[in-house]
């Protein structure tokens, strides 16, 4: 359940979206339109730390995983998949309106609210019941009750303190738009809201050409979109996303077994990319999806609470199946061990890269005040930190510069790496500490004299003196996907 967040940790989050803007992480899309809700872009440095987490996700799963290979497969599909899928007649979110504040929510989303609010108060069996009886309501599809369970609940809306609400109906979440040049309704398609559909359809087409057998993978990241009721917390839920989607094969029966190595892998993923296990948990679904026998969430405390920041779901046959009937071309898979032909059971780890973008930049935020200082500071792992080294000449004299340049051109095709000769070098370590470079590499009148710079690590503010030749190598363990792969 989540937990309400104080004011103090959402004021935290207001410095962390106006740090991501100030620093080139993330801006409002098309802001000098004064924005388009819920879709974001990422600059200079976001979009290096975007794809670092993408890279890293993507090469943990088909290097470190010799039986998971990947696809990347189109945006738009024929509209059957979303028919066979379940999204054309389910992917709905309930909403209401509230009638005083001309505000729309998530139903669920606010008897959610409350039931952690009531949590936070102590009242922890009340709030279990209230959840449960939200989870029944759902699954009967019983609109009208949830309405009942917000009015008898005595839930308002934040903004005008009424509870005038309107009934509670059912929002498709998927955009639609039309293909070719005639808008009739044969022409209809989506815009895919996840990307998981993109794995099942090629299911064979990957099985025969990449000769793989069950228990195998697929791996897909790419962009989803959803048109999400209320849009709120930033990146958090967006209406344009990206998603890191792997699909594992399995022969049936083996799946709960499989279920639990991926939730546990996964765990272990971020728990090697340095987030602290306490601000970590799984949590069980409640209410599961149509396609699913188990599904859990592996959730991070954000400022604004513990949410979700990935999704395991056990998902039976439930595609695979759906599509057979539907396209009438056979999904089945022979396995020679048993001589037996089956449609496998599939497990899906699906995480959003921009959730785990946030997650990252959220962990990494760290003010620390000394006396009368504060020092603001992105505590990036090395392996994904926009930036790997800034290079300063002290002083823009004396050769300097030039020195600085040779160490450039030494380090540049293998990291991404800044060079920077104006202002104070005070002024230069602040600058990258605020984008989160793990090293700075100073170069004075002693490097002209015997070839050694001055490291200065960011997170300790220490200095040591090391020979050029050294810098490669160091530079290269320190931000090395290998050292998170081995703690997998
Ligand atoms: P939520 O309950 O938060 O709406 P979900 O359960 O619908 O999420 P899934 O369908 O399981 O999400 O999608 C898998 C992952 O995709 C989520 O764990 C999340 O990281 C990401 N994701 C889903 N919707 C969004 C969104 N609107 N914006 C950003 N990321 C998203």
């Amino acid at each position: 359940m989540a937990k309400t967040a104080n004011p103090a940790e959402n004021a935290q989050l207001k410095d962390i979206i106006a740090h991501a803007k100030e620093y080139g992480f993330v801006y409002p899309s098309s802001e000098i339109y004064d924005g388009l809700q819920a879709v974001y872009d990422y600059g200079a440095y976001g979009v290096e730390l975007k794809n670092n987490l993408k890279r890293l996700w993507w090469e943990t799963m088909t290097r470190v995983h010799e039986n998971i290979v990947g696809i990347d497969a189109a945006i738009f599909m024929h509209p059957t998949t979303w028919k066979a899928s379940g999204h054309v007649d389910s992917f709905n979110d309930p909403m209401i309106d509230n009638k005083d504040s001309k505000k729309r929510y998530r139903a669920d989303v606010l008897v959610e609210e409350h039931a952690a609010k009531l949590e936070n108060e102590g009242k922890v069996d009340e709030a279990k019941q209230l959840t449960a009886a939200l989870a029944r309501l759902l699954e009967a599809e019983d609109l009208a009750g949830v309405r009942d369970l917000i009015i008898n609940e005595g839930i308002t809306c934040p903004i005008s303190g009424t509870s005038n609400w309107t009934d509670v109906r059912q929002f498709n979440l998927m955009f639609s738009t039309q293909v070719g040049s005639v808008a009739d309704d044969a022409s209809t398609i989506y815009l895919r809201p996840e990307t998981a559909q993109g794995i099942f359809v090629n299911f064979l087409n990957v099985q025969k050409t990449a000769r793989m057998k069950v228990p195998f993978g697929i791996a897909q990241i790419g962009k989803a979109f959803r048109n999400e009721i209320v849009a709120r917390q930033f990146i958090f839920r967006m209406r344009e996303f990206e998603q890191m989607e792997m699909q594992f094969f399995v022969r049936p029966g083996t799946e709960l077994d499989w279920y639990q190595k991926w939730a546990d892998v996964r765990m272990r993923w971020h728990l090697a990319l340095g987030t602290p296990a306490e601000k970590l948990r799984k949590h069980d679904h409640e209410k599961l999806a149509h396609y699913a026998n188990a599904a859990m969430d592996i959730e991070y405390e954000f400022p604004f609470g513990f949410k979700e920041v990935e999704g395991i779901h056990s998902r039976t046959d439930f595609d695979l199946k759906s599509h057979q009937e539907y396209s009438k071309k056979k999904q089945q898979y022979f396995d020679p061990e048993v001589n037996q032909n089956y449609i496998p059971y599939v497990i899906e780890t699906s995480i959003g890269a921009d959730r785990l973008f946030l997650l990252t930049l959220c962990n990494a935020y760290t003010e620390e005040t000394t006396e009368d200082k504060t020092r603001v500071y992105l505590k990036f792992h090395p392996a994904v930190a926009p930036v790997k080294a800034a290079i300063l000449p002290l002083t823009k004299k004396d050769g300097l510069p030039e020195k600085a340049q040779e160490i450039v051109e030494l380090l540049k095709y293998d990291f991404n790496i800044i060079y920077e000769e104006a202002a104070s070098i005070g002024k230069r370590y602040t600058r990258q500490d605020l984008i989160g470079t793990p090293f700075c590499i100073a170069v004075d009148h002693q490097t002209l004299e015997d070839n050694t710079v001055t490291i200065r690590h960011r997170d300790t503010t220490e200095q040591e003196r090391v020979p050029i030749s050294e810098l490669h190598g160091r530079i290269a363990e320190a931000t090395s996907f290998r050292r998170v792969f081995e703690r997998i």
